[in-house]
């Protein structure tokens, strides 16, 4: 099914089944931990900028692979209850679909192990299978919890068909150039913009440092995110910081992401991109007033009511 051309944001990447146990304390090696509380919810870097792209109101579609078994048919419910197009999301029959086991202590330290499950069958070869809904989207979102060689396929595909590529490089890995200038928007935290720049980014002098050895690297624009302290964006004209909204953070997951889906919201609606980046800071900024990944994602209604205060 053919998404309407304007307005319309691809997300090419992971989903995952986050398994979350509350202990109180984080269990060691050979250690056994009683008294814990168990939660599911969907996640993955993928699926939650999906999420947030559709709750800021965007009209989404998201490409990935997920298992046969009933993890996958739930994250696939839980995407079309986004109202997310998800005709182009395949079952791998040969890997179960990706999962993160959560430790998280009552002082709020945590231990995560990640199984990419299905995600890692994600090849240039599906990205093929999608060249429609791509070349036809006015922005495609990619973040790096898939095999490179579809992200790069991705990206090189949108780029062919003048549709903008928002890269968000996270995990942390180091990238080569040829992605880079098939980017149009780069958006790492600090710690990925430090890895891929050898740079120490913390702050804003050293983010615009980091910023502009990208730009150097073929990324066109590149907006750093720092945290509380909000994200310095380098274009052709220059860069500038943007500070954050000034909320009380309760738990950061996922603020990345929320951050990247809202973005893509407000470039699709073609609005500057300073107004843009303040939209995702909006977006952001409440998702950080909220506990857990999806369901700290916040609505287009909400994010216009951060935005008047
Ligand atoms: P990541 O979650 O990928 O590590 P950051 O920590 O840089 O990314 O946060 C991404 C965005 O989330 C920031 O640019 C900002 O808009 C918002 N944000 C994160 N932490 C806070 C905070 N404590 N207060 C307000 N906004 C925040």
């Amino acid at each position: 099914m053919a998404l309407p051309r304007r307005n319309s944001i691809v997300v090419v990447g992971s989903s995952n089944t986050d398994m979350i146990l509350k202990v109180p304390k984080v269990p060691r090696p050979g250690e056994t931990m009683l008294g814990g509380h168990f939660s599911i919810a969907p996640g993955g870097k993928g699926a939650n900028q999906a999420v947030a792209a559709a709750r800021a109101g965007g009209a989404v579609a998201f490409v990935g692979r997920l298992g046969k078994d009933t993890l996958g048919n739930d994250a696939l419910a839980a995407l079309r209850r986004e109202k997310i197009t998800v005709s182009h999301v395949a079952r791998s029959a040969f890997h179960p679909s990706g999962v993160a086991l959560i430790f998280v202590g009552a002082d709020g330290e945590n231990s995560i192990g990640v199984a990419g499950g299905a995600n890692q069958e994600l090849t240039a070869k599906d990205i093929s299978a999608a060249r429609q809904l791509i070349e036809g989207a006015s922005i495609l979102i990619l973040q790096l919890e898939t095999p490179l060689p579809a992200v790069e396929a991705a990206a090189a595909l949108a780029r062919g068909a003048g549709v903008s590529v928002i890269l968000n490089p996270a995990p942390a890995q180091a990238l080569p150039d040829r992605l880079l200038r098939n980017t149009t928007f780069l958006t790492p935290n600090e710690t990925e913009a430090s890895l891929l720049t050898g740079i120490k980014v913390s702050g804003i002098a050293s983010a615009k440092q980091a910023a502009v050895a990208l730009q150097r690297r073929g990324a066109r624009n590149v907006i750093i995110t720092l945290g509380a302290n909000g994200a310095l964006v380098a274009t052709a004209a220059g860069t500038e910081w943007f500070p954050g909204f000034r909320v009380k953070a309760v738990d950061t997951t996922a603020a990345g992401d929320v951050f990247n889906g809202a973005l893509a919201v407000a470039l699709a609606e073609s609005r500057p991109l300073s107004e843009a980046v303040r939209f995702a800071h909006a977006a952001a900024a409440i998702s950080v007033t909220r506990m857990g990944a999806q369901p700290s994602i916040p609505t287009r209604k909400e994010i216009g009511s951060m935005l008047r205060r």
